[in-house]
């Protein structure tokens, strides 16, 4: 079927972050590699996810920054946030960011293709290009096609928006209505309360962040209360119309709420349509998610898939250690191995959570008797600013072995404090190693090595 000029050893299909990875590292292992990419290189976490969120999470930040200058001597004047150069200032470097993963693609030797692509059978692929439709046959083709966002089915959804539209709206929302509990709902709220917008959260359930500890979850909710989100919990969408006023939201509680942009962060779903997945025998579960076995095997033999398109852990991190499991195991001894345990993540809310391991109850539920130890303090940042902004800090720890099972922090830089106390997580370190442990003085992250007694 395949014009057999193209014979490719991996033919990937997404150039985001599981897709890029893979294709490099196969590509420098000798193999022949083409790698398929519809839109911007570097797939959701570079154009529209992890980057560009971080850098307006930098921007929220001065607003508290400045607010808290005072405190420390500094007359900052009134500060004006410019929407427009902040816009402007991102898009130049994800066009950078761009520039850069397309270099990387071609100083490896893949081949890059611009275009929809869709499996023909086990080892086809054809690509939509602007020259055309081009055929091409691999010994071994990986599905990277990521997730895309869904807005919930009530009447009027088309008036709002998913994340995809959050970084370039115009004009700046002055006022945010953010349904969903989750980690877009959460960062995207910070982020824009933080740029100036009033923000609205609805949130269906009894608190947000399901599946993070219940003491996160309280205590960042207090957080972003004090920081002046309208949290409402129990709350539901009914339906969106256009008024005189803006986009006025009917709630499930017959009240009314008026938005300048209604945000639907209510999750993400498998980028699977026109795929031609059901055509190859691609088994998929669950929102279309494709199947895989431990080594991202689909039930087709010669195709493999990995990151957000499996619909399991959605993040790059993961996309990117399971690119090269795979890329080992064709093109290598096969010996790497993705471990799905003590994966640490961070929410880039205000301020930040981070946490690695267990939470409280999952880890009662698996160990029975567990050591909490906790501190919840006023960073000594704050003793000069006046603001009332806490930290929490929490480490759960299985009884029977000594060894640190949970970890969790709500506070400055969490992510960066939390990324290398998962080292020592993932090496396995017992509490008797943390109370070992000299602190660095005077920092947030201490605190860690400096719990002694167990709050319960
Ligand atoms: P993607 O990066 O989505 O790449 C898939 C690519 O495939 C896309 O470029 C798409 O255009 C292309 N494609 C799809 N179908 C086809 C086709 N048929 N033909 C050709 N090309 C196709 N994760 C973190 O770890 N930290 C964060 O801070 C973080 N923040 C996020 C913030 C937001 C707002 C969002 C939405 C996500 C965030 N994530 C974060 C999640 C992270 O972005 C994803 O887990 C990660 O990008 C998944 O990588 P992937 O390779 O599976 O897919
Ligand atoms: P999440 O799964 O994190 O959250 C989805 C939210 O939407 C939940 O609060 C969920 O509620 C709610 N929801 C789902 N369906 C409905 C419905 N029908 N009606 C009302 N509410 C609903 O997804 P996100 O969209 O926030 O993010 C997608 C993924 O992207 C994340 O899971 C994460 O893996 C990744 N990501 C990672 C980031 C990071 O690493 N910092 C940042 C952003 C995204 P409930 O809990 O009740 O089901």
């Amino acid at each position: 079927m395949a014009s057999d000029t193209s014979r490719f050893d991996l033919f990937v299909i997404g150039g985001g972050s599981g897709g890029v990875r893979a294709a490099r590292m196969a590509a420098q292992r000798g193999a022949r590699v083409a790698l398929a990419e519809a839109a911007a290189m570097g797939g959701t976490c570079v154009n529209v996810g992890c980057i560009p969120k971080k850098l307006y999470a930098y921007a929220a930040h001065y607003a508290h920054d400045f607010a808290d200058a005072a405190g420390f001597g500094w007359d900052v004047g009134e500060p004006r946030f410019d929407w427009a150069r902040l816009k402007a200032n991102r898009a130049a470097e994800i066009a950078r960011l761009n520039g850069v993963y397309e270099q990387l693609l071609a100083d490896a030797g893949v081949q890059v293709l611009r275009g929809w692509a869709e499996l023909l059978d086990g080892h086809t692929v054809r690509v939509r290009t602007e020259a055309g439709l081009q055929t091409h046959a691999a010994r071994h083709i990986l599905l990277a096609t990521g997730g895309t966002p869904t807005l919930l089915p009530v009447p009027g959804a088309e008036l709002g928006v998913t994340s995809d539209s959050m970084f370039d709206l115009e004009p700046f929302p002055r006022r945010l209505a953010v349904v969903g509990g989750g980690y877009i709902a959460c960062e995207f709220a910070s982020i824009f309360q933080g740029l100036g917008a009033q923000v609205t959260v609805l949130y269906r359930g009894e608190q947000i962040l399901r599946g993070f500890d219940d003491e996160v979850r309280q205590f960042i909710a207090a957080e972003m209360i004090r920081s002046g989100i309208d949290l409402r919990l129990g709350s539901e969408v009914r339906a969106i119309e256009r008024g005189s006023a803006g986009l006025e939201l009917t709630l499930d509680d017959g009240s009314g709420l008026q938005a300048d942009t209604v945000l639907f962060a209510t999750g993400r779903v498998p980028n699977v349509n026109g795929l031609g997945l059901e055509a190859a025998g691609v088994r998929q579960g669950r929102h279309g998610a494709i199947e895989v076995d431990t080594h991202y095997r689909t039930s087709v033999p010669s195709v493999y898939a990995v990151g957000d398109v499996t619909a399991r852990l959605q993040l790059t991190p993961v996309a990117l250690g399971e690119a090269m499991a795979v890329v080992d195991h064709l093109f290598g001894d096969g010996r790497r191995r993705m471990g799905y345990e003590y994966i640490p993540t961070a929410v880039f809310t205000h301020p930040n959570i981070a946490t690695v391991g267990l939470t409280e109850a999952q880890a009662r539920e698996r160990f029975g008797q567990v050591a909490v130890y906790r501190s919840d303090f006023r960073p000594l940042r704050h003793t000069l600013t006046g603001s009332g902004e806490r930290c929490l800090m929490k480490m759960v720890v299985d009884k029977a072995t000594d060894r640190v099972v949970g970890l969790h922090m709500v506070g400055p830089d969490a992510g960066e404090v939390v990324q290398g106390f998962a080292v020592a997580m993932k090496a396995g370190a017992t509490k008797a190693v943390f109370d070992a442990t000299i602190g660095i003085h005077p920092t947030v992250a201490e605190e860690f090595v400096t719990m002694r007694e167990p709050v319960r």
